[in-house]
């Protein structure tokens, strides 16, 4: 049989061999389809009874939805059911039937042309969102109106679920089930909804493979292969046994990276080190604490924001601030607040598009002209930290008087919470993260105010080299082991450790073996990053001591380039150390 490989981006590793089942693609009919004048009452019930049970169906899915994975993902669902109730309203429906005489399809594909038209026309991305919303609700109607060829492959127990995208409702439905075993999308990223819902219920995904749906018919064997990014259309036999044993092997390595939790972190010369997490969602701490790490060293809030259609209201903030604190109580969890602006616009505000938007109103920059949403932030914060593990961590901080605002509107919030007689944390801890380079400069001077500092390399790194992170065009000159960049960090974490305070790296540069050890010798012991990367690291850390590390980091301060230093390094610290090299991934 011909087989197909299709290669793609693997954004939740792991491999899985299953059956093909295609999510609909909102297939209207391209064609008018007219009905003869006396079925005209048959064709509205139909329409209705299929607006009916789409209510039903989105009721239903709501509250699964709400059980298997959390309020915060059920939200989307009452924003449906409001659109559903609209059109039902004043969509036009009963107009086009009964003077058109068109079928339900036919009039749910005019009344879909009708809303794409006024989006196109918007250029903003509130309204692009919007836009998805109302196509997502009119194709549940129309699969109510005629059950398609997804559900008749319905019965096959091991699913792959192939779709052109997901909407984020889709992705937290039909991944909560429990019955897909993989993804395989024509679109999307790693930071999409389903990647980060993907990885943190270890489903293995690969997107970006631009044609699969065309390609590949329902019921058709695939494998899905998350760690190198591919996809096989009905795979020969051979093909089958080579991917089952490279499924065996991974998820042996992922039990044994399971094993590292319980290695002690520290290096060979006994000095403790902490691994921390970096999540998007409350669902990911039990992931988080079975790979080892010992808190949450960031927790990034924006995503609260860019789930929802509407604003999270403080209750919204606090319950998922709650469900953090207490998940990893006694450990600490570091919240950032929203660091969104300029490329990360917010759905529910039309934000302003800027000419350099990495350089824009981002981050604490748009919090201080947002003091609203600030406001009801800190104060769920506040609320959330009664059992005094939340720490507080404000993003991209730039000069002093930014964090003196932030005081002020800290204690503004914690004042009305007295006042109501609502408990907080009076002692709650803030820090801020370093990742503007005259924050980074001025190190010194900032730590005097603060509890501590998160180094945010991913931007530290960006700005100080003037390399966009995301432009693949300039990512040969993005180095994390920059003399320059190290020369930088060193002089931010000594300035943390001068004053006695906590620093912590929460970048990618904390997640990769070499840069860790680098780091570990300019004096840092916080590493903050994805779960998945906690073992290597903690392997490497551990293969070390760290007098030798110390040695070899003098030495690179004072080289020409990057890549004499991690010549140097590789070469010093394999001879001594191998095993600090051992553990890939
Ligand atoms: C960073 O900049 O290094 C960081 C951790 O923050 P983000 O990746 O969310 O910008
Ligand atoms: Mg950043």
């Amino acid at each position: 049989m011909d087989f197909t490989r299709l290669r793609g981006v693997g954004v939740s590793p792991g491999i899985a061999l299953g059956r093909a089942v295609l999510a609909g693609r909102v297939l209207f009919p391209s064609r008018k389809e007219y009905i003869p004048p006396h079925r005209v009452e048959d064709e509205l019930r139909r329409l209705n009874e299929a607006i009916a049970a789409t209510r039903a169906d989105l009721v239903e899915i709501k509250d699964t939805v709400r059980r298997k994975v959390g309020e915060e993902h059920a939200f989307i669902f009452d924003a449906h059911l409001l659109i559903l109730d609209d059109l039902a309203l004043s969509g036009g429906f009963d107009k086009l039937i009964r003077e058109e005489n068109v079928r339900a399809e036919s009039a749910l594909a005019d009344v879909y042309e009708h809303y794409r038209k006024i989006f196109d026309g918007l250029d903003d991305e509130y309204f692009k969102q919007r836009q998805a919303d109302v196509a997502d609700v009119l194709a549940k109607v129309h699969r109510n109106l005629a059950p398609t060829a997804d559900e008749a492959a319905d019965d096959v127990r091991e699913k792959i679920l192939v779709a052109h995208d997901l909407l984020p409702s889709e992705a937290a439905l039909r991944l909560s089930q429990g019955n897909i075993l993989a993804v395989a999308l024509d679109m999307g990223g790693q930071t999409s909804h389903t990647a980060i819902l993907a990885r943190s219920l270890n489903i293995p995904t690969v997107v970006g493979l631009h044609a699969i749906t065309e390609t590949v018919k329902a019921g058709d064997l695939l494998i899905v292969d998350g760690t190198d990014g591919e996809v096989i259309i009905n795979p020969p036999p051979t093909l089958q046994k080579e991917f089952l044993g490279k499924k065996a092997k991974y998820e042996a390595y992922r039990r044994e990276l399971k094993k590292a939790a319980s290695w002690k972190a520290e290096t060979l010369d006994g000095v403790r080190f902490t691994p921390l997490a970096n999540i998007e969602l409350p669902e990911e701490i039990a992931h988080a604490l079975s790979y080892g790490a010992e808190g949450i060293g960031l927790f990034r809030s924006e995503f609260i924001y860019l789930q929802r259609p509407t604003l999270p209201s403080e209750q919204d903030h606090y319950e998922i601030y709650a469900r953090l604190a207490r998940g990893v109580h006694p450990r600490p969890v570091y919240i950032r607040t929203i660091d969104i602006g300029g490329e990360k616009t917010l759905p529910q505000l039309s934000i302003q598009k800027e000419p350099n938007p990495a350089l824009g109103l981002r981050a604490i920059r748009f919090s201080l002209q947002n003091r609203e949403l600030f406001r009801t932030q800190l104060r769920a914060i506040l609320r959330a930290s009664v059992l005094k593990n939340v720490r507080i961590l404000i993003p991209m901080i730039t000069e002093v008087e930014e964090i003196g605002e932030v005081k002020i509107l800290l204690r503004e919030a914690q004042a009305e919470l007295a006042a109501e007689n609502i408990p907080f944390d009076p002692s709650i801890p803030l820090g801020i993260m370093i990742e503007v380079p005259a924050a980074a400069a001025l190190a010194n001077v900032l730590i005097k105010d603060v509890d501590y500092f998160s180094i945010g390399t991913n931007d530290l790194i960006q700005y100080y080299l003037a390399v966009d992170r995301s432009n693949e065009f300039v990512s040969y000159l993005y180095k994390p082991l920059h003399p320059a960049v190290l020369r930088l960090l060193k002089t931010v974490i000594e300035a943390a450790l001068k004053a006695g305070k906590d620093v912590a790296v929460c970048g990618e540069m904390a997640a990769d073996p070499l840069s860790a050890m680098v780091l570990l010798g300019l004096g840092l012991r916080k590493f903050s990053m994805n779960p998945i990367y906690i073992p290597r690291v903690k392997n490497a850390l551990r293969a070390v001591d760290l007098r030798t590390v110390r040695k070899a980091v003098a030495r690179v301060l004072d080289m020409r380039s990057a890549q004499e230093v991690e010549e140097y390094l590789i070469e010093t610290l394999m001879a001594k150390h191998p095993g600090a090299f051992l553990m890939g991934h």
